[in-house]
């Protein structure tokens, strides 16, 4: 490290499962760029004290936000880009040249950016998204763009999967979408089924649907990024399902980040 090398930070809470210090630190290694990232665990009552510190840190370029802040800081961002706007929610903060906070969101650019580069296809299909979070508003708000057929919103809290219906109801009229509680829906037509939620990142986690009711033709992906390969991916690949994996969401991520902080 010189004295010259740019701060990235990655802000969370918990923050031993994040990824992108390691993923990126290793990026900016391999393009010869002179920066780091650095884990940044904050909890949620102390996040403006350290956002607000970190305005002050000349070389601190941005952050990635993960849980449980992405909808938080959007009240402390300056500018919000339309995609952050749109889903109410920031995975990335650039501090521009006065200082000033800009979000944005790549988590669903992301996932389809990823899902369609592994060669699997969106338009005309029936999708299921379980999980109304952060990351779930962002995928379900770029679904809507790529031309599928129907969505499916299930979350344990139907209150929050109603009001990302409506999100999407406000922005997108071109799209069927239907929201189902955690007792009542069928995968049976479902194309692609997507876990969106936090169940996998703990080892004793419960499965969040039942791969034996999926049709033996469809997708199975997971966003989880740790482990890489979670019970859910296990239980699908040993059904014979195709599967896609958490990590692409954020390897999809680096060229819409590096754009952003114009870095490569
Ligand atoms: P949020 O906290 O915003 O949302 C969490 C979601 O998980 C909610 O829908 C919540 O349901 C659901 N959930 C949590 N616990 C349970 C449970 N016990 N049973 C059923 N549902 C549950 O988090 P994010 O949306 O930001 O992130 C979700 C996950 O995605 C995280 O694990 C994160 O690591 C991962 N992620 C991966 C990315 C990648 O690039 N691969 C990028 C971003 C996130 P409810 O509303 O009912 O509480």
């Amino acid at each position: 490290m010189l004295s010259t090398t740019k701060i990235f930070g990655c802000i969370a809470d918990p923050i031993s499962h994040v990824k992108a210090p390691t993923i990126f630190t290793s990026i900016f290694k391999d393009k010869n760029i002179d920066a780091v990232m650095i884990p940044i665990h904050v909890s949620q009552d102390n996040l403006i004290n350290v956002i607000e510190a970190l305005k002050g840190i000349k070389n601190f370029c941005g952050l990635t936000v993960t849980i449980p802040h992405k909808t938080s800081v959007t009240h402390l961002c300056d500018i919000l880009e339309p995609d952050a706007e749109i889903t109410g929610a920031v995975n990335w903060i650039k501090f521009d040249k006065e200082r000033k906070l800009v979000g944005n969101n790549f988590d669903g650019k992301g996932f389809v950016n990823g899902f369609l580069k592994n060669n699997y296809f969106l338009k005309n299909k029936t999708i299921c998204l379980f999980g109304a979070g952060g990351a779930a508003t962002s995928i379900a708000c770029s679904l809507v763009n790529e031309n599928i057929k129907h969505l499916k919103i299930i979350n344990r809290d139907i209150k929050k999967a109603q009001n990302l219906n409506k999100t999407i109801n406000a922005k997108f009229s071109n799209v069927k979408v239907d929201v189902f509680s955690k007792n009542n829906y069928s995968l049976k037509d479902c194309d692609v089924i997507i876990n969106a939620t936090s169940l996998g990142l703990k080892a004793h986690d419960e499965l969040p649907f039942d791969v034996k009711k999926t049709s033996r033709n469809s997708i199975i992906a997971d966003i989880i990024m740790q482990p890489k390969e979670t019970e859910l991916l296990k239980e699908a690949k040993s059904l014979g399902r195709s599967i896609h994996y958490g990590k692409y969401m954020i390897e999809s991520q680096i060229d819409l980040v590096g754009r952003f902080f114009k870095i490569w």
